[in-house]
């Protein structure tokens, strides 16, 4: 499944704290390096995260899956 509209560059990328999901502005980044997300870090969006052998993947309903790269 092709997802489209993929973080990069620009605005809008990592907006939200993953780990609380609240604005980045509002948050200085409280997510420990070795967790997995909670929160989309784009529109912050509560994730469904499935941990997988290989780490996690979360899955956004509006970005799609977001892996550990
Ligand atoms: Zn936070
Ligand atoms: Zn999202």
């Amino acid at each position: 499944m092709a997802v489209s509209g993929e973080a990069g560059t620009g605005p809008g990328a990592d907006a939200h704290c993953t780990s609380c999901g609240r604005p980045a502005a509002d948050c200085a980044g409280c997510a420990r390096t070795l967790d997995p997300p909670h929160y989309c870090a784009t529109c912050g969006t509560r994730l469904a995260v499935r941990v997988s052998p290989g780490g996690w993947v979360g899955r956004c309903k509006h970005h799609g899956e977001v892996a550990r790269s």
